[in-house]
């Protein structure tokens, strides 16, 4: 990894100085991505822009800049923004005359062109100081984490767009980076309403094809980062979100707790009759002994009753059913302390029993265990 300290003069920075909704924004004759497409975009207010400005023109020192090496073009570098983006915006804005700034000892506030000529030889002969790091990506993206840690407050997913850059990524950014976009209409329902611009939506489709934890999201992005589109991952995303969508079409809050990739593995290649199941899911939301609403959706398809956390016996019903058996197991019959035995279903949830008192039986620990065996 190498990381050098360059000055750089303002006026190289804003030279062909570009900023458009659709293609972002840059500078130094297109060298350098201030902004890259969809990335999240902090807006300094005016006050922030002006107090940017007026350290400028004072010649004292902003803070150290970061770049990071993404290209060539022409026998050059190309650089892609890591810190400094909104200072950076705000020099180049009002270089570009689009916001004044005020001074005591100005009658009126003044735009670039309308400062002294010594004052704007002042703006674009000013130095920005501009670490570049150049590295693999490993590289990158351990020094990006300490620097992270050391204040630039990026998500993880932040992270790493910015350092597996590539043509799958910029089609990556184009399904699920933005609201309004592809993904978050076509998902919304069954995914957790998350930050967009921390690029939650695009580390939860990864999650959703290369599985969970950093280094799996990382090996995939790695591995596909130079593929010419993101598609595989919009595909993944789309089967998923379909899958749900036609097996439990009405829309719930608990519908974006469940872990639709998972079930779309175990359950999806199976027909499922999408009537019934909404009558069975909404039989179990009106049960009180359901504890856990989202488990709902995984068990209509797994039976598996331990995802719906069934309520327990309190203790309150756990001492009436042991004074009616005067501390005798039921199976077994031997006498038991109280705080040796286990609360039981008679008649199991499953076949409608209620977690109530009438319906709690107290087991040894043995008869407990041979029977959740069984
Ligand atoms: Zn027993």
């Amino acid at each position: 990894m190498q990381i050098d300290l360059h000055r750089i003069p303002v006026r190289e920075v804003v030279a062909g100085y570009l900023n458009t909704e659709e293609d972002g924004v840059s500078g130094m004759n297109g060298r350098l991505d201030i902004r890259p497409k969809y990335q999240r975009l902090f807006r300094y207010n005016v006050e922030q822009q002006q107090a940017v400005l007026r350290t400028v023109l004072k010649g004292f020192p902003l803070n150290v800049f970061y770049w990071s090496v993404s290209g060539e073009s022409g026998g050059e570098p190309t650089y892609e923004m890591l810190d400094g983006q909104q200072r950076t915006l705000s020099i180049c804005e009002f270089v570009e005359g689009n916001f004044s700034i005020t001074d005591p000892a100005w009658p009126f506030p003044k735009n670039f062109d309308s400062l002294s000529a010594d004052d704007r030889n002042k703006v674009l002969a000013y130095q920005l100081m501009v670490y570049k790091c150049r590295g693999t990506e490993d590289e990158k993206l351990e020094w990006f984490q300490v620097i992270n840690i050391a204040g630039l407050k990026l998500e993880a997913q932040e992270l790493r767009n910015a350092v597996y850059t590539g043509p799958w990524l910029t089609d990556a950014k184009r399904y699920f980076s933005r609201e309004n976009q592809a993904a978050h209409k076509y998902g919304k329902d069954y995914v957790k309403p998350g930050d967009v611009k921390a690029q939650a939506l695009l580390e939860k489709a990864l999650v959703w094809i290369a599985g969970r934890g950093d280094d799996a999201i990382c090996r995939y992005m790695n591995d596909h980062r130079n593929d010419q589109n993101a598609l595989e991952l919009w595909k993944r995303f789309r089967d998923v979100v379909d899958w749900a969508k036609a097996t439990f079409p009405k829309v719930r809050p608990q519908l974006s707790q469940v872990n639709w990739p998972d079930l779309y593995d175990r359950f999806g290649s199976r027909t499922w009759n999408a009537g019934e199941l909404e009558q069975r899911v909404r039989e179990l939301l009106a049960d009180v002994d359901v504890t856990k609403k989202a488990g709902i959706y995984e068990y209509v398809l797994s039976g598996d009753e331990r995802v719906l956390n069934i309520r327990a016996f309190d203790d309150s019903m756990r001492t009436e059913a042991y004074e009616r058996q005067n501390g005798i197991c039921v199976k077994c019959q031997e006498h038991f302390e109280i705080g040796e035995m286990h609360a039981d279903h008679i008649t199991p949830w499953s076949l409608g029993g209620k977690t109530e008192g009438a319906n709690c039986q107290m087991l040894c620990a043995d008869c407990n265990r041979r029977k959740s065996n069984i």
